[in-house]
C-alpha cells in the first residue's frame, strides 16, 4: 500500500462518552443549576474531567502525540457547541439555551439520528448571527496539549460538528421568511468554521475531526433539492480545505453509508481535498471499486460497532480491513469505531460479574463497552499494521468469546421461536374501531376532552432513596412495596383532588419505563453503573437483550389492580412497548430484529391480557421510540414500519373491544412516521405537541387518523408552568382542528423529571383549562 502524507493515526475512536466514568458531569453540571457551585468552580471539574478522559485513552493505547485521541467533550450537547462555536447561541447563556429559564424558552430538543441521543435543535434565520465566536475546541486542545498541571501532554483531535450537518439539524428561527432554510446560510457558516480551523492549525492540532453524520440520513435530506447536498458538500470542503494553516481534516459519516442515498456522497468527498474519510462499516458496506481521489487519502475504517455492546468478531473484522485497500482504493487505511462511543457505557469492568446481583456472568465475556472498544481498536490496528499473528491471542480470544455465547443456555429457545413463528395476521387485529368506540364509550361514559396523564408522577427523593435502600437489601421487599403502595394512594388521591378523568398509579416503582420490564423478562440483562447518556446531565441504564425473550409472570399486574381499587375512576394499565424496549436496550446481533420484536411483543400480550382479566378497562402501550429506530436512508423505511407496527399490533391485538388501548409517542418530529402512528390502530394516541403549537393534530387528521388523540398541551421537559390561559389556548387549536369529540388533554409526555409543585400547579390549569374549553364545544 503506497504511504501517504500526512499519516493518519494507527487507529481510533469517533468520539468517547462525556458524562464520566463515575457521572462526574451530570454531577458537576446539576450542582452548578443547583447555585451550589460557581462557573468558575464548573470550569475547573470539566477540565479534570477532560484530563482525565483523553489520558484514559492514552492508557488504553491511542497515541497521544499524533491525534489519536479525539477530543470530544461537550458541557451538554455537541449540537449546541456548535451553535455556540458560531456565535448562534451566546455561550454566557449556553444552559438557558438548554434548558430554559424566566427569559427564554429552551431550544427544542430532538434525536440525534437513530438514536437514543438527543441534541438541542439550532434556531437560524437571514438574519441570525454566524461567525466564529467560541474558540472552546481550541482551548481544550490546548489543555491537553500543554496540560497545566504538568501531566503528561496529549495531541488531541478536536472533533466538532461538520458545517452541513449542523445546518441541516437548525430549524428556521421564528419570523424567517417561508422558504428560507439555514442551510441558505452555508457560506456564513463555512466562513467561521474556515476560521476554526486557522485557529487549530495555529494551536498545533494535527487533525481536526467534522463530523458530518446528516449525509448518511435521508430522513435529514430529503427534502433537498437532488444535487443539492452534494454541491454543498463539496463547496464546503473545497472552502475548508483550502484556508491557509488548518489542520488534516478528517470528515466522519457515522450511522449508515455515504453511497447509498441520492447522490454518492463518498465519491464526492474523495473528489476533495481532505486528508481523510470516516465510513460506517457496520451500518453501511464498502466501496465496491475504487473511488476516484481516495488513493490520496486515508480511509478510517468504522469496523468496531459504536452503537452496541457486544464484542467484536476480531478475526473477520481484521480481514475485512485488510482487504479495504484493494477494494476502495485508499491510499492508506486504518480502523476506528463505526461511530462515536457516546452511545455505549465506559467499561465492562465497573459491573460486578460474580453472579451475587443476578447478572450473568456468561455476559461479561461477550460484552465490549466503551473502553474495550477503544482495546478492539488498538488490537485491529496493530494487526493491520504487524499482521494478523502480532495479534494471534487477541483474536484467538475474541472467536471463543463468540462461540460460547452462540451455544450458551437461553440464547435460543425453541419455544419463544415456535410461538413467534406461528403468529399471524389475526393475531395482529382487533375489531373494528367504531364498534370498540362505542363499547369503551359505554363502559368509561367519559366528558368531552377527558383528562389524563402519560403515566408517571413525580420521583421524588424519597422514592429514589427507598428504592436504593432496597437495592442494597436494607429496606425488605415487604418495606419497600409498602413505601410504593402509599406513593400510588398518594397519586391517586391527588389525581381525584385535582378532577382528572382517566387516572393512572404514578410508575413509582419502576426505575425506568425500560429497565422495569427489563429486569422481569427472560432474555435480558440489566448493569448496575452501565449509564449512557440520553441529553444534558440525563443517563439511562440500557439493558442487554441477549436471549429469547419470554415472560416468566405478570409485571405490572399487581400495581394497577392495586390502584384501582382505591378509585372508582378509570385506571390505565401502563406498559411500554416492543419497539421502545428494543431502541432503548442493546439489543443481540444475531438474530433479526424483525424477531425480536416479536417475542417482547408476544410477553407484552400476554401481560395485556392479564391487565384485562383483571378488569383494567384502559391499557397504555408507551411507543415513545417509535420514530427514533426509522432508518436513516428511504430503501429501508418500509420493512422497519411493517415489523415495528405489526409488534405493536400483536401486543396489543388481543384485547377485548372495550378495552380501550392507549399509545404515548413523544420526541415530535413524527413527519415520517404519521401512517406508521395511524397504523397502530390504537384508540387512543398522546403525543408530544405543546412545543410544535399542535401542529400534529392537523397533520393526523390529514393522514386519516380518526381515533383519539392526546396532543401534549404542557411540555414537562422545561420545569415552568403553564398558564391556564396558555394551555386553554392550545386545546382549543387541537379541538378546532380536528372533531373535538377525538381529543384529550393531556401533558407531552410522563412527569417523573418535574417536582409535586409545578405537577400540581401544571394539571390544576390543565383541568380548568380542558373544563373551560368543554365549554364551549
Ligand atoms: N408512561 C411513561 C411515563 O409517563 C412514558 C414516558 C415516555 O414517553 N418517555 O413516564
Ligand atoms: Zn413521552
Amino acid at each position: 500500500m503506497p504511504s501517504i502524507t500526512p499519516a493518519f493515526p494507527g487507529g481510533t475512536i469517533l468520539g468517547y462518552p462525556r458524562i464520566g466514568r463515575r457521572r462526574e458531569l451530570k454531577r458537576a453540571v446539576e450542582a452548578h443549576w443547583a447555585g451550589r457551585t460557581t462557573a468558575a468552580e464548573l470550569d475547573e471539574t470539566l477540565t479534570a474531567l477532560r484530563l482525565a478522559t483523553v489520558r484514559r485513552l492514552v492508557a488504553l493505547g491511542l497515541d497521544p502525540a499524533d491525534g489519536s485521541v479525539p477530543s470530544s467533550f461537550s458541557p451538554y450537547d455537541h449540537v449546541l457547541d456548535a451553535a455556540v462555536l458560531l456565535g448562534v447561541e451566546p455561550a454566557d447563556g449556553y444552559f438557558a439555551a438548554a434548558r430554559g429559564d424566566a427569559t427564554r424558552p429552551p431550544l427544542e430538543m430532538t434525536k440525534w439520528f437513530d438514536t437514543n441521543y438527543h441534541y438541542l435543535v439550532p434556531e437560524i434565520g437571514p438574519d441570525t448571527p454566524i461567525t466564529y465566536a467560541d474558540d472552546a475546541p481550541v482551548r481544550w486542545f490546548a489543555e491537553a496539549a500543554r496540560p497545566a498541571d504538568g501531566g503528561t501532554p496529549v495531541v488531541t483531535r478536536p472533533v466538532v460538528v461538520g458545517p452541513v450537518t449542523f445546518l441541516l439539524l437548525a430549524t428556521a428561527a421564528a419570523g424567517a421568511p417561508d422558504g428560507f432554510r439555514p442551510l441558505d446560510r452555508l457560506d456564513d457558516a463555512v466562513a467561521a468554521y474556515g476560521q476554526l480551523l486557522a485557529a487549530l492549525g495555529a494551536a498545533g492540532a494535527p487533525w481536526v475531526q467534522l463530523d458530518e453524520p446528516a449525509l448518511v440520513a435521508d430522513t435529514v435530506t430529503a427534502g433537498l433539492a437532488p444535487g443539492e447536498l452534494a454541491a454543498a458538500v463539496r463547496r464546503t470542503y473545497t472552502a475548508l480545505t483550502g484556508v491557509p494553516g488548518r489542520p488534516s481534516i478528517l470528515v466522519a459519516a457515522p450511522y449508515g453509508d455515504l453511497r447509498t442515498g441520492r447522490d454518492d456522497l463518498l465519491a464526492v468527498l474523495a473528489a476533495t481535498d481532505v486528508e481523510a474519510l470516516a465510513v460506517d462499516l457496520v451500518r453501511g458496506a464498502p466501496a465496491d471499486a475504487p473511488v476516484a481521489g481516495l488513493e490520496t487519502k486515508t480511509l478510517v475504517a468504522g469496523l468496531v460497532d459504536g452503537h452496541n455492546v457486544w464484542r467484536a468478531d476480531l478475526a473477520a473484522r481484521l480481514d475485512q480491513a485488510a482487504a479495504l485497500g484493494a477494494r476502495t482504493g485508499a491510499g492508506a487505511v486504518t480502523v476506528a469505531t463505526s461511530t462515536s462511543l457516546l452511545h455505549v457505557p465506559h467499561d465492562v469492568a465497573d459491573e460486578t460479574w460474580d453472579g451475587t446481583d443476578g447478572r450473568d456472568p456468561r455476559l461479561a465475556g461477550w460484552l465490549a463497552f466503551a473502553d474495550q472498544k477503544v482495546a478492539e481498536v488498538v488490537t485491529l490496528a496493530r494487526g493491520l499494521r504487524d499482521g494478523a499473528d502480532a495479534v494471534a491471542d487477541r483474536l484467538a480470544a475474541a472467536s471463543a468469546a463468540l462461540a460460547d455465547r452462540a451455544t450458551a443456555a437461553g440464547v435460543v429457545v425453541p419455544q419463544v421461536r415456535a410461538r413467534a413463528a406461528a403468529l399471524d395476521d389475526a393475531d395482529a387485529t382487533r375489531a373494528p374501531y367504531a364498534e370498540r368506540a362505542a363499547a369503551q364509550a359505554a363502559r368509561l361514559g367519559l366528558p368531552p376532552l377527558p383528562t389524563t396523564t402519560i403515566g408517571s408522577f413525580p420521583q421524588t427523593p424519597q422514592i429514589r432513596a427507598a428504592r436504593a435502600s432496597w437495592a442494597q437489601g436494607t429496606t425488605t421487599d415487604a418495606a419497600y412495596a409498602d413505601a410504593m403502595r402509599a406513593e400510588v394512594a398518594h397519586v391517586i388521591a391527588l389525581q381525584e383532588e385535582l378532577g382528572l378523568d382517566v387516572l393512572v398509579h404514578g410508575e413509582p416503582e419502576r426505575n425506568d419505563m425500560v429497565q422495569y420490564f427489563a429486569e422481569q423478562l427472560d432474555g435480558f440483562a440489566v448493569t448496575a453503573g452501565g449509564w449512557v447518556q440520553s441529553y444534558g446531565s440525563r443517563c439511562v441504564r440500557p439493558p442487554i437483550l441477549w436471549g429469547d425473550v419470554s415472560r416468566p409472570a405478570p409485571m405490572t399486574v399487581a400495581w394497577t389492580r392495586y390502584a384501582q381499587s382505591l378509585t372508582s375512576r378509570p385506571v390505565k394499565g401502563m406498559l411500554t412497548g416492543p419497539v421502545t424496549i428494543l431502541a432503548w436496550s442493546f439489543v443481540r446481533d444475531d438474530l433479526p430484529v424483525a424477531d425480536v420484536a416479536s417475542q417482547v411483543a408476544l410477553a407484552l400480550r400476554d401481560e395485556v391480557a392479564d391487565l384485562e382479566a383483571a378488569g383494567t378497562a384502559v391499557v397504555q402501550v408507551d411507543e415513545p421510540a417509535l420514530r427514533e429506530l426509522l432508518p436513516l436512508r428511504t430503501a429501508d423505511q418500509p420493512a422497519y414500519l411493517a415489523w415495528s407496527v405489526r409488534s405493536f399490533r400483536v401486543a396489543t391485538g388481543g384485547a377485548a373491544p372495550d378495552v380501550q388501548v392507549h399509545t404515548h409517542l413523544c420526541y415530535s418530529d413524527f413527519g415520517d412516521v404519521i401512517d406508521a402512528i395511524d397504523g397502530l390502530d390504537a384508540d387512543v394516541t398522546s403525543l408530544e405537541a405543546a412545543r410544535s403549537r399542535m401542529e400534529i393534530v392537523p397533520q393526523l387528521q390529514q393522514a386519516g387518523y380518526a381515533r383519539g388523540i392526546g396532543p401534549g398541551v404542557w411540555d414537562i421537559h422545561s420545569p415552568r408552568v403553564p398558564t391556564t390561559e396558555a394551555l386553554t389556548e392550545l386545546l382549543t387549536l387541537a379541538a378546532g382542528a380536528v372533531d373535538p369529540a377525538l381529543v384529550w388533554a393531556n401533558p407531552d409526555c410522563g412527569l417523573k423529571t418535574r417536582g409535586y409543585e409545578e405537577t400540581t400547579a401544571s394539571l390544576r390549569h390543565l383541568v380548568a383549562a380542558a373544563r373551560a374549553v368543554r365549554a364551549t364545544l
